[in-house]
């Protein structure tokens, strides 16, 4: 599946996602629009000079900020430096937020931007400049209580540090303006861990529902950078079985369990997953068709679509990826049964830190990591009742209840102000 497809696939899902649910709140046409349409959209000509092949050559790349809603607290949401981005691709993911804030119950709305670069291309400082260009653009934007970025895809704790030193020039050192920052500038203790630990404590509850202890479940995790490594971590210190891994390369698989901090530490050596001591080797589309209980992608957008969603043998899929499943293939499963756990939900762990750590900032007061983790757990199982409780009450699927419960949220915020 080509990146760009894959784009337009996760916005026709997405679309399809918030239908259902609409129709099922029974919402009528204006207030449809009012819910979906953009607040602001901004797009930036962002100009460096690159020093290539010995001389200066300008190059002019394309920055986006979509603000969705703000009924329920300032612009929350990530920056992604990838080169298949653009408006249509951000806006679906800024109105993600706005539902993944409102469903986590954090005083936020939603927001994306990015800028289209492989950021690969750029050595550290180009990155530097670029970043410092783009915050530029973004200040008027921009404000603790207006717009808060955090890294996506292509950015990190480094590149919120260059926006955080841009920002705090006309206005003073101002921690709040981001997050995911490093700890040393006041980041949060455990922002890193939090979206995977929070799925890992998600799952964990689902498998207390289910007729088998823990360590008896067979699990499977499809990507291990930060969130699938996290959740791995988080499900084997619990006690329960991975039997595959996989990450760009390919997958791993040990029906007896994989030794989880062993293939951190073969990742750290090697860089792959690949010829982890006592496993075998297998491709990523075999990884997702493994007879097992839980099914965690946590890698990319749509690797459950139509071509593969009948082989799925998975009990239960957590959503750890943003919107991993399309449409058709939710549809698919959701008919043979298979409970599905949606990304808003499952993977919510990450912006509720990130809420956690602009309490801090604006405290000026730093939280003890245990207390960032068990306040993180608390709200991530609290939520998840309160999903299945009204799934349950209303006899539909997760995902619906999930939606449903966000954009009640959302619209009566709107209601309440007078928008
Ligand atoms: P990451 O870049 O750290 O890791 C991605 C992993 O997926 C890597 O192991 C990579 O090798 C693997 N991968 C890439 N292409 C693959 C492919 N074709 N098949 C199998 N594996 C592949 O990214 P991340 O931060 O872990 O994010 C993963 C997903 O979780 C994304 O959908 C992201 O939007 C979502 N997410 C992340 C956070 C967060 O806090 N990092 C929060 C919410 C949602």
């Amino acid at each position: 599946m080509q990146t760009k497809s894959r784009n337009c696939i996760c916005q026709d899902t997405q679309r399809h996602f918030l239908r259902r649910a609409f129709d099922s709140l029974e919402l009528e046409d204006a207030q449809r629009e009012l819910l979906i349409s953009s607040f602001r959209e901004t797009r930036f000509s962002i100009h460096i000079m690159l020093r290539r092949n010995g001389g200066d050559i300008l190059r002019t790349f394309q920055g986006y900020r979509v603000q969705h809603n703000h009924a329920r607290g300032p612009f929350k949401g990530g920056l992604r430096y990838h080169p298949e981005i653009n408006q249509g691709e951000i806006r679906a993911l800024a109105q993600l937020m706005t539902w993944k804030t409102a469903l986590i119950d954090i005083p936020f709305g939603g927001a994306k931007g990015g800028i289209a670069i492989d950021p690969a291309e750029l050595d550290s400082w180009e990155l530097e400049v670029l970043t410092k260009r783009f915050a530029q653009k973004m200040e008027p934007l921009l404000g603790v209580h207006q717009d808060i970025p955090a890294p996506d895809m292509g950015t990190n704790a480094q590149v919120m540090a260059w926006i955080l030193e841009e920002y705090s020039k006309t206005h003073g050192y101002t921690p709040g303006i981001v997050t995911g920052k490093p700890v040393e500038l006041s980041g949060s203790q455990g922002r890193e861990e939090a979206t995977g630990y929070g799925v890992a404590c998600i799952t964990r509850k689902v498998v207390s529902g289910m007729p088998l202890p823990i360590k008896d479940v067979r699990v499977v995790i499809q990507g291990f950078g930060n969130v699938g490594s996290h959740t791995a971590r988080g499900l084997s210190k619990m006690g329960a079985r991975i039997i595959a891994l996989s990450d760009l390369k390919g997958a791993v698989y040990s029906e007896a369990g994989i030794d989880v901090e062993a293939a951190v530490s073969h990742v750290a050596q090697t860089g792959w997953l690949q010829g982890l001591d006592a496993t075998e080797q297998l491709s990523n589309d075999e990884l997702l068709e493994l007879p097992c209980d839980i099914l965690i992608p946590a890698a990319l957008e749509a690797v459950i679509n139509c071509d593969n969603a009948g082989s799925i043998k998975a009990k239960v899929i957590v959503e750890a990826a943003n919107m991993p499943t399309t449409h058709q293939a939710d549809t698919q499963l959701r008919e043979r049964g298979v409970m599905i756990v949606p990304d808003i939900l499952a993977n919510a762990g990450g912006v509720l830190t990130s809420y956690y750590e602009w309490v801090q900032n604006l405290q000026e007061f730093p939280w003890e990591y245990e207390s960032v983790m068990r306040r993180l757990e608390q709200r991530m199982l609290r939520v998840y009742g309160e999903v299945s409780h009204y799934a349950d009450e209303n006899q539909i699927d997760m995902r619906t209840a999930a939606y449903e419960i966000a954009i009640g949220r959302v619209s009566r915020a709107i209601q309440l102000r007078g928008f």
